[in-house]
Parts: structure tokens; sequence; C-alpha cells
């Protein structure tokens, strides 16, 4: 079992009583440990070197107040921060979805196949028409495996909403367009578009889905990413973030054992807000991120 970031620092921090400061010498072995716990939490490398310098940057030369230890200012640097990056500072705003065109809206789902973007899709539909009052129109462009239609034409008919049979002999973007097409005609007012997920990143899919991007303009393009993927989660998202515009992410399996490093990884690379969390794989498993719980859930 891993130790709680708490009670690791807390080792160290016995030896650092009535120190005034955090000085380099004073916050150097707690540092190791926040590096480690980071490590073991599968964040990418990467991300944790510039976490670990961002902290140190904020916490040298801070007095540490009469009531406190200088281990516990710098687990709440630590804490901070990592909300921070979490996207603490963004606001509750942050996680929502921009309604803010011409209907339809589009989100636009990319990932890799097993990500979750079938299943997110399934649970947006829901909570749009639940929540937000909205028609919703389903579409697959996955024209590689029928049965990723079939199961979006389930998932969408569970909760409601309307579907878009795909004609697997068309191009994936004169689907999309074709969709587009019946949802203004039907006044829909959100188009969800689930693609094609490989295996692995490939140029072929990368280019079939910003064609696309380009081809129906989505008001949300999210990326949906496994939290149990780990470290891998930083390659992915680089691909997809450099492929597309992204608006926003999804973390999908937050009720498996995953610590959630993949979400530092993800936002460290792309920058963009953390919109939802999966947490279940039925249908009403979907929450509003929430950086705070997930910065507790990182440092364990
Ligand atoms: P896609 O290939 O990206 O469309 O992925 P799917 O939507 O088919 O999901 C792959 C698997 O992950 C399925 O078995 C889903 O039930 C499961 N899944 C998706 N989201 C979640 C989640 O938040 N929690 C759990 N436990 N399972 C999920």
């Amino acid at each position: 079992m891993l130790d709680n970031l708490t009670q690791r620092l807390a080792k160290v921090v016995k030896t650092m009583r009535g120190e005034a400061r955090l000085t380099e010498t004073n916050t150097a072995d707690m540092l190791r440990e926040v590096r480690l716990a980071l490590l073991e939490a599968d964040v990418a490398l990467p991300a944790v070197r510039e976490f670990i310098a961002n902290v140190k940057q904020k916490a040298l030369g801070e007095e540490v107040i009469a009531s406190l230890t200088p281990g516990q200012a710098l687990v709440g640097v630590v804490q901070r921060e990592l909300a921070s990056l979490m996207g603490a500072d963004l606001g509750p705003e942050a996680s929502q979805l921009s309604f803010a065109t011409q209907p339809p809206a589009i989100i636009l789902m990319a990932g890799l196949q097993g990500a979750g973007k079938t299943t997110t899709v399934g649970k947006l539909a829901k909570y749009l028409r639940e929540q937000k009052k909205k028609k919703v129109l389903t579409v697959s462009a996955d024209v590689y495996r029928p049965a990723a239609i079939g199961q979006l034409q389930t998932v969408t008919a569970q909760v409601g909403a309307d579907f878009f049979p795909t004609e697997i002999t068309d191009k994936p973007v004169d689907i999309a367009l074709a969709a587009l097409d019946y949802a203004k005609r039907h006044y829909h007012d959100v188009l969800i578009i689930d693609t094609a997920g490989r295996l692995g990143i490939d140029e072929a899919m990368m280019k079939e889905i910003s064609a696309i991007h380009a081809a129906v303009k989505p008001i949300e393009t999210l990326f949906v990413v496994d939290a149990m993927l780990g470290q891998d989660a930083i390659n992915t998202a680089k691909a997809f973030n450099d492929a597309l515009p992204l608006t926003g992410i999804v973390l999908t399996k937050l009720d498996g054992d995953a610590r959630g490093g993949a979400a530092l990884s993800v936002r460290h690379i792309t920058g963009k807000p953390i919109k939802f969390a999966g947490t279940a794989e039925k249908l009403d498993g979907l929450e509003a991120f929430d950086p705070t719980r997930m910065a507790n859930r990182i440092l364990g």
C-alpha cells in the first residue's frame, strides 16, 4: 500500500521543527517524497518535473506561520499547486459545455478505442436531456466497426435521445455532414459525433478526425481518456492535442483504482480543462470534474 503523502512527509517533517522559512535544504527531502508519490500515482515524468519546479519556486522563501511546521507549510503549497493545476482556479464554469452557437451545438468525441467514448456519448446525451432539457441527436462516424455503431444506437435508445444511422460505405466526413443536416432540419439542440478509435495513435486516424472537425466546426471537441492508462496518457494526449483544437477532457473509469496521475499528465500537455469524470459503466456515471478532489486522490 502507498503511504498517505501527509504521513510520508510527517516522517521527514519531524526533523524540521522550529524553522521560520522554507529553504532549499529543509524542503529537499520532502520534495523528493512528493516526487515519488506523484510517480507512484502514475503521473508522467515531464509533468512531475514541471510540478516539482513550480512548487519549489512558490515554496522557497515562504514564511512559515507560527502555528505550522515547515512541513505542514510545504504540504499546503503542494495541495494548492496541484488543485490549481487540476483547474481549481478556473472556477466551476470550466466544466460547463458551451452552447454559444447557432443550434445544433456540435460535440465531437476523440480518443483511443476503449477509452470510453461511446459510453460517454450516452452519458452526455442523458445529462443534456435531463439536466439541460436539450433535444439530442447522436451519430457514429466509425465505419470500421459495425459493433460500435450498434453500441451507440443502444445507449442512445437507453437515454431516449435520437440516433442518426450510419451507412458504413460512406466517408466519415459525409456521415457527420449528413447528421448535421438532419439535426438542423429536425431542430436538435445538440449533435454528438462519436468517432473511430484505434488501439494506438495512427496518422490516418488523426487525419480523419481532423477532417471531420474542419467540416462540421464543433463548438466542443472532447478528448476522452482512460484514467487507468497511467503514464501513457501523456503520449495519447499529445497526439490528439496536436491534431485537434481540443476544448476539454473527459477522464473515464475513475471508479477504478487508478490514483489519477493521468489527470495531471493530460493537463500538463493540453492545458485544457477536464470537464467531466466517468465514475461508472452505467449511463448515470458522469460527474462534473472536481479539481480539489482529484488533487487529493493523486496525493494519496
Ligand atoms: P470507446 O471504444 O472509446 O467507445 O469505449 P466504450 O465506450 O466502448 O468503453 C469501453 C469500456 O469501458 C466499456 O466496457 C465501458 O463500459 C467501459 N467504461 C466506459 N466509461 C467507464 C467508466 O467511467 N467507468 C467504468 N467502470 N467503465 C467505463
